[in-house]
């Protein structure tokens, strides 16, 4: 059986396709583009033909687009200009007001050496517009820059949660080491919050705990410093480059901003509003090198000594060292 003869129309084919073509001779020369082109480029075969690509788009050609060009014409190298890296590098806008914008359509490239007996060797380019998949990819990637945010933040306060503390502490750790210079933490606990969720109920208790975060973190300047609830009604804060008198200065200010806040209290122990004490540890590299857990546990001790000394105050310690003059040995 022999197949039926149709004489094919290739240009009236090639105006059908939603992909752009473009055909150029061995020196560049547009021999035929269709109409997909024309409409993107804004440009009419009629005009395009004869002309280089560098012609009918002066200045506006990327620069890997013009190389990938001139190898595919020079050493007939087959390349492909894929949208990830090369996001436009066609002049092609899908709407006169994103010409007007300078909104070039999202495209991907392929560049095609062919033979012609007879014409010698020519050049094919394929255009494809990638816009959906560049929606796709920014829906993708808004999706995952909120996931990467969701696993450091805390749900409930918005501030950093424990494993972001503790990674951070660590590295800052390292850099205090390399660069020899301290660190310092301050953990701190709301007083009396048991009888506070009991007296007004657990709701209230979590918008106490969103309105200390606040608080605490007006008090943090630096860009470096870094503020996570620790869990439950516990929060830390690493402080790169700070020293006893400087950490003792900020926990002072927190201490004194949860205070002013003036949250009613009936129940506490301590004062007629909601309070914090709070415990510092710095690390100073002279000291020799202690690991995040032991400052932690240090910054730790010291807020217990806070809360045993009456609560809403600061406590510090330097080091282990310095721990004996809070927790004295006790006599056998
Ligand atoms: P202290 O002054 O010694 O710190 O006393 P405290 O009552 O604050 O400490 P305790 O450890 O006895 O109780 C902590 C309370 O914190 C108990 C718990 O229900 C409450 N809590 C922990 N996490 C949350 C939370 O996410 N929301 C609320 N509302 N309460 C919490
Ligand atoms: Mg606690
Ligand atoms: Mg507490």
């Amino acid at each position: 059986m022999t197949a039926p003869h149709l004489k094919v129309d290739w240009p009236v084919l090639s105006d059908a396709l939603a992909l752009g073509l473009v055909l150029l001779d061995a020196k560049g020369r547009v021999l035929h583009w269709n109409s997909w082109i024309s409409r993107y480029a804004g440009i009419a075969l009629a005009d395009a033909q004869g002309r280089t690509l560098e012609q009918l788009f002066p200045q506006a050609l990327s620069a890997p687009f013009r190389k990938a060009l001139a190898n595919a014409l020079r050493h007939r190298l087959p390349i492909v200009l894929s949208n990830v890296l090369h996001h436009s590098p066609l002049p092609l806008y899908a709407r006169p007001e994103h010409r007007a914008g300078n909104q070039r359509l999202p495209q991907s490239v392929t560049i095609t050496p062919v033979v012609q007996p007879g014409a010698g060797h020519l050049c094919l380019l394929q255009v494809t517009d990638t816009s959906t998949l560049a929606t796709r990819e920014r829906v993708l990637q808004l999706r995952s820059d909120r996931l990467s945010r969701e696993a450091v933040v805390d749900g409930l306060t918005g501030i950093y949660n424990r494993k972001h503390l503790d990674d951070r502490l660590r590295a800052e750790l390292e850099r205090a080491q390399r660069n020899q210079i301290p660190v310092a933490l301050v953990m701190f606990d709301v007083d009396s919050f048991k009888a506070y969720n009991d007296t007004y109920g657990h709701p209230a208790g979590d918008r106490v705990l969103v309105a200390i975060a606040h608080a605490a973190r007006e008090q943090i300047n630096r860009a470096t410093d870094v503020l996570a609830r620790y869990g439950g009604e516990e929060f830390a804060a690493v402080l790169p480059a700070s020293d006893k008198i400087g950490a003792q200065l900020v926990a002072e200010k927190i201490r004194a901003a949860v205070e002013a806040l003036a949250i009613p209290h009936q129940a506490s122990s301590v004062a007629p509003c909601v309070t914090v004490s709070l415990g510092v540890a710095c690390h100073d590299p002279r000291d020799g090198d202690p690991g995040a857990h032991e400052l932690l546990e240090l910054a730790d001790r010291a807020l217990y000594a806070a809360k045993r000394n009456g609560r809403n105050q600061v406590r510090w310690t330097l080091s282990s060292a310095a721990l004996l003059d809070i927790f004295p040995p006790t006599p056998r």
